[in-house]
């Protein structure tokens, strides 16, 4: 009886954990199943280790890559800009290029489901629709007119990726040969929106900005002084000439290194260490599941010297460009934004859709009231020296950086901030390397792609 008795429980046991097994192959079937039918030993979707099915398309339905299955290769658009500016989000077939659509969004482009599997129930597989916008992706790559560098504009209220540009680049149509050490096409294969961090020069006084407004009282009223030059710690910080008497927001607007040197030694190192992670810069960012480069400080090594250093936005700081922009989304959105994304929904051809993006948004990356500081101290910005002429019928806030490359004679020029305007509430990030100074060159990149953004929609 004991034996029986024990065995039936054993019985049982086993009976239980064959339950609970098919439940999770069930449940993963219906989750994961399009992932592990796009796995490139799938010879139903693969050819030569190429995916044969799918198109990528913009969100007007501009078609950006189709496979051809007469000729058995991916065809591009007919546009050899559009084909060049989008190359970082569409990717290409060998899978070089990590962000890439081809590669990284494989599973949507398949066409399978969990009624007939690998054989799509539409011939053709499905149709995958990013949020981008080609024509305003082919403004942006065309603004930067030979440089590298990237531009990135997103829609701060849904998360929408309209633009997202990195050069160098090729016309995947006609890959080029590309040797090892070639400076043409250094980093060609890298996302530089999404995948790389820079020296975010007077950019990152935002974040500086951010820290000094909570956490010195009165901050707002003081008035400071600049001669040029100031020493603090072992360091001599300069600022291009003597600025005099200025209240914080003219220390932005004119982005007096003086001013801003010292409001980090005040605010210290760990606080400026805490604003810059809850500025969410040192956070990987989540786009449908790429996974963008963190950026990464040091405000405690060089001493006070090298805190005012950071403050600045040089020194050891390196920011990712895209991280950048979404801080501007929430500044603009009262202190959190919603998450970018770069998939707006799949489709089957025909249209019928298969799926939906849900919006996620941020946490608090700023406080909703030093947002709206910050917000007018950025529309200062532009009305007393960036030059509203400049951007004509933008309601744009912005700031500009400029800072040291290594690899050119010329700085890094780069320009971050959005638009106040309910029916294009876009935020961006635009950085040209070797371009220059900050506002010239890369507000009017900026300007090149806003205005072609506005009349998109
Ligand atoms: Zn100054």
């Amino acid at each position: 009886m004991k034996k029986i008795t024990s065995r039936t429980i054993v019985c049982f046991f086993l009976a239980l954990v064959l339950v609970a097994g098919t439940g999770i192959f069930t449940f993963k079937f219906f989750v994961e199943g399009d992932t592990w039918s796009a796995f490139s030993a799938n010879r139903h979707l693969y050819t030569n280790n190429v995916l044969n099915t799918g198109r990528i398309l913009d969100e007007t339905g501009t078609v950006l890559a189709d496979y051809d299955d007469t000729n058995a290769k991916w065809e591009y658009s007919s546009n050899a800009y559009i084909r060049k500016a989008t190359l970082h989000a569409v990717g290409e077939p060998t899978g070089m290029i990590g962000t890439g659509a081809l590669t990284r969004f494989a599973d949507k482009l398949t066409g399978y489901n969990v009624i007939t599997g690998a054989k799509p129930i539409f011939p053709g597989g499905r149709d995958l629709y990013l949020t981008l916008n080609a024509k305003v992706c082919e403004a942006a790559y065309k603004a930067l007119n030979g440089h590298k560098g990237t531009v990135g504009v997103y829609n701060y209220k849904t998360g929408e990726i309209i633009c997202m540009v990195s050069a160098p680049t090729y016309d995947p149509a006609s890959p080029p040969t590309i040797k090892d050490g070639d400076d043409e096409y250094e980093g060609v294969y890298i996302n530089r929106l999404l995948s790389a961090t820079f020296i975010p020069g007077s950019t990152f006084k935002l974040i500086t900005a951010t820290a000094a407004l909570e956490t010195l009282d009165g901050v707002e009223n003081r008035t400071f002084h600049c001669d040029g030059k100031t020493t603090i710690g072992n360091q001599l910080i300069t600022c291009p000439r003597a600025h005099g008497d200025l209240t914080m927001e003219q220390a932005l607007a004119v982005s007096c290194n003086c001013v801003f040197g010292q409001l980090a030694t005040e605010i210290g190192s760990s606080e400026m260490q805490k604003y810059a992670e809850k500025a969410g810069l040192t956070d990987s960012l989540s786009i449908n599941g790429i996974k963008t480069a963190k950026s990464s400080f040091d405000f405690t090594s060089g001493g006070k010297g090298g805190l005012a250093w950071s403050g600045i936005g040089q020194g050891k700081d390196l920011v990712n460009p895209c991280a950048l922009m979404v801080y501007s989304g929430a500044i603009a959105n009262g202190g959190s934004t919603a998450k970018p994304q770069i998939i707006s929904h799949t489709a089957f051809t025909g249209g019928v859709r298969t799926s939906l993006y849900l919006r996620h948004h941020t946490h608090n990356l700023i406080n909703a009231e030093t947002a709206a500081t910050l917000a007018t101290m950025m529309r200062n910005n532009v009305l007393n020296n960036y030059g509203q002429g400049n951007f004509p019928g933008l309601e744009l806030c912005a700031k500009s950086g400029t800072a040291q490359n290594d690899a050119s004679d010329s700085d890094n020029a780069w320009f971050t901030g959005f638009l106040q305007d309910q029916d294009h509430p876009y935020a961006f990030v635009v950085l040209v390397e070797g371009g220059g100074s900050g506002s010239k060159v890369a507000g009017k990149v900026a300007n090149t792609v806003l205005q072609a953004a506005v009349k998109s929609n």
